[in-house]
């Protein structure tokens, strides 16, 4: 296994004459920068080509005025196992999501496992599981390389500290979505979040109404005296609570608010613009809530950027911070900004062919779908123009080597 390891680390990886990059901050999303210098998979350098070491590289890639954002991030997937789901019983779909720009995804539990276990040794050895299956499916670079954070447990009624802590010892590090197992009271849950967050483990809630047959109603009360850290799809999964209830969830809560594709698409708008109005725009993080009833949306993070930006008025490059590095901070990850020391996961991007937009972030001002050009997860190329995606106009090119 050392020997697979080894050859598939990065090397010394430059990539220039990038046109816009966009850092993942969304208190700086534009850097003054056209080349960034990977070693190893991880960001050494980032600035002008004058400023950087770009010699001796074993890869170059030149982008060819394209832009650069850090790899999207799914904050609320649904995984099984393997890059297959039950849900609508199709395979390879996390690989497709890789081609959407997405080279992170976070489990908001695997709850569409057929027979799922609801005892509790049956859910604790059921995180256990999955957190290793999709942590040695990345390693095996299977589902595209797509770092898929696995092993989310769905709480039930019964559990005490013990559970939790022991979860923790063994590598769990996720709730799945309370809500959706027998705890639904606020001051169960509220105990059970505050185990899990001292034993280092981040929570998150349903919110809103019943998503599937067997799912459930958990309102503004709940999640309010929960206090998971995440307030999952605060615009419903797909059915919202009303809008003065997700208002009353902004003002009263400090935890993220998670906007979903597979939730209601109005609400998703009024609540990023009630973020921005109440000044918490770090909170807004972006999922897809998929697999789902409605399908599997391999281009959702980056229609999600598209929506906010044009009927939220929120500006393209704050949109693909909503999606990068506010995630990064309020999941507590290492990747999702432009910066040196973190991993080297990128989606190269440029506006589609025949948009009306002058340029990409105008284009995602317009409500178009940028065309992905490229992909690179820990400093490896996983996909050159993506296969699904809008054509980009201009796609970087890997250089020969001399
Ligand atoms: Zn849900």
């Amino acid at each position: 296994m050392a020997v697979i390891a080894a050859q598939q680390t990065s090397g010394k990886v430059v990539i220039r004459n990038v046109g816009l990059m966009l850092s993942g901050d969304i208190d700086r999303p534009i850097l003054d920068a056209d080349t960034v210098v990977v070693e190893d998979g991880v960001i050494v350098a980032v600035g002008r080509a004058a400023d950087c070491d770009t010699d001796r590289a074993r890869t170059t890639i030149d982008c060819k005025g394209t832009a650069l954002a850090p790899g999207l991030i799914d904050s609320h997937v649904h995984p099984v196992f393997g890059d297959w789901t039950p849900r609508q019983n199709q395979l390879g779909w996390i690989e497709s999501c890789m081609n959407g720009g997405v080279t992170t995804m976070i489990s908001a539990g695997e709850v569409h496992l057929p027979g799922r276990p609801k005892d509790i040794v049956g859910v604790k050895a059921l995180a256990i599981t999955a957190q290793r299956a999709f942590d040695g499916m990345r390693a095996a670079g299977v589902g595209g390389g797509v770092k898929v954070y696995a092993g989310a447990p769905v709480i039930e009624q019964g559990m005490v500290e013990q559970d939790f802590a022991d979860m923790a010892a063994a590598g769990v590090t996720l709730l799945g979505e309370i809500g959706l197992g027998s705890v639904k009271a606020g001051a169960v849950a509220a105990t059970m979040v505050g185990w899990a967050r001292k034993h280092g483990i981040q929570s998150t809630i349903h919110t809103g109404g019943p998503s599937i047959p067997g799912s459930g109603l958990i309102d503004e009360h709940v999640v309010l005296e929960a206090d998971a850290d995440v307030i999952g799809h605060v615009n419903g999964g797909h059915t919202s609570l009303s809008y003065r209830s997700v208002c009353t969830l902004c003002e009263k809560s400090s935890r993220a608010l998670e906007i979903v594709h597979n939730g209601n698409e109005r609400i998703a708008i009024l609540t990023a613009r009630h973020a921005i109005e109440l000044k918490c725009p770090h909170r807004i993080i972006l999922g897809t809530d998929s697999p789902a009833g409605s399908g599997v949306q391999p281009l959702g993070i980056l229609r999600m950027i598209a929506l906010l930006s044009s009927l939220a008025d929120v500006p393209a490059e704050i949109a693909f911070g909503f999606a990068t590095g506010n995630t990064a901070r309020m999941r507590n990850l290492r990747q999702g900004l432009i910066e040196v020391g973190r991993p080297a996961d990128f989606v190269f991007l440029d506006r589609a062919q025949h948009t009306a937009g002058t340029d990409l972030l105008d284009s995602v001002r317009l409500g178009d779908i940028p065309g992905v050009g490229m992909v690179m997860i820990d400093g490896l190329v996983r996909c050159g123009r993506s296969r699904n995606t809008p054509p980009a106009i201009e796609v970087p090119v890997v250089l020969p080597q001399h």
